[in-house]
């Protein structure tokens, strides 16, 4: 890996980051009187941890991470975008991408005005890791892999990834939002193994908690403090803040969701596969699945017609006649499988 000082862009690097009213005290105060907050309602009244001190406690023991080499954010969008702000100076550095995947890293480097290379995954939907290294070159700072991959729905293979680590001299952006529900395990144990790795893991999956928007980076304490310096002071709310609190006092729901879902995508797998117009329904290690079927606008237009709606994913690179189907609460999944059934009649 180049040194961090070298990829980070200049303006970001002599940056002097916001400092906020509770920056030069801390230890516990009676009195606040320092940020203009109403003293009624609370505890609303106040702002929130700016450094979000109690999540990153509970996540790190949780997660065996340091709460230093953790970056918490609104959903992964947040880190998605500031990796770009912090790295990629706009018509200039480069991204580089696998294809396809999920949509958002194209918005964010659009938004910032930063050049996405495409790499097309193999027909087997694996990573092409010499076409990756060869679409980088001295302007590339990014690497963006998402493992289990949107919309394919499968994991890479270990070594590819590692192998793209060793040998990319930029930061991997590795997203795992579905790694819950993988076979495989998460790379979070090879973090300090690889300065270049930025790990993203959010609670809006597995979790059960899209609606609070809370997004994980993990990464060197070196990125972090990159990230950390340029996110909004108060990122992350007061209710956001409590509510994952409580939700990481009770994984067991998490387990169970995660266990109940993989059943039922055991199910639909054998299910959709079963149906005439289904030519194909691709193995998954996320909670969705990926299906071929021959008319995918007639059979998408169908499912709306009876309030079910699923992702055309037909027009994107190496997916042509797929559809996407989340896997829902058992009596979610019937219904669909329902109205397929009056469609193939
Ligand atoms: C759903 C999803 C996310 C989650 O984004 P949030 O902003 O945390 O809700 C991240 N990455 C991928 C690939 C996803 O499909």
């Amino acid at each position: 890996m180049k040194p961090l000082n070298q990829l980070i862009r200049p303006n970001i690097k002599n940056l002097k980051p916001y400092s906020s009213a509770r920056d030069e005290y801390t230890g516990e105060a009676a009195v606040f009187l320092d940020a203009n907050e109403n003293p009624f309602n609370q505890p609303y009244n106040r702002y929130p941890d700016p450094y979000q001190r109690k999540v990153k406690q509970k996540i790190s023991e949780f997660k065996s991470v340091s709460d230093t080499n953790i970056f918490l954010g609104n959903g992964s969008d947040e880190p998605i975008d500031l990796l770009f702000r912090a790295f990629c100076e706009p018509g200039i550095d480069n991204v580089v991408s696998i294809d396809p995947t999920y949509g958002m890293y194209q918005v964010a480097a659009d938004i910032n005005n930063v050049e996405v290379r495409r790499v097309l995954l193999t027909d087997e939907f694996e990573l092409d890791v010499e076409g990756l290294l060869r679409a980088c070159d001295d302007n590339t700072k990014l690497l963006f892999i998402c493992s289990p991959n949107n919309p394919t729905g499968n994991c890479f293979r270990k070594v590819d990834i590692l192998d793209l680590l060793r040998r990319f001299d930029g930061i991997v952006v590795l997203d795992e939002a579905y790694i819950d529900f993988a076979p495989e395990k998460s790379l979070l144990s090879k973090l300090s193994d690889y300065s270049n790795l930025v790990i993203l893991q959010t609670f809006s999956k597995a979790w059960g908690m899209a609606g609070i928007r809370l997004g994980m980076a993990f990464a060197s304490s070196d990125i972090v403090e990159v990230l950390s310096n340029i996110k909004y002071p108060y990122n992350i709310n007061v209710l956001t803040q409590e509510k994952a609190l409580e939700l990481l006092d009770n994984e067991s729901n998490k387990q169970y969701w995660v266990s109940q879902l993989l059943a039922e995508r055991d199910n639909m797998q054998v299910a959709l596969a079963d149906l005439s117009f289904v030519a194909k329904v691709y193995p998954s290690d996320a909670n969705y699945l990926l299906i071929k079927v021959n008319e995918p606008k007639a059979v998408y237009d169908f499912l709306v017609s009876k309030q079910i709606i699923i992702r055309d994913r037909s027009s994107v690179s190496l997916c042509e006649g797929c559809l996407r189907v989340t896997i829902g609460q058992p009596a979610e999944n019937s219904l669909l499988l329902e109205a397929l059934t009056m469609f193939e009649k």
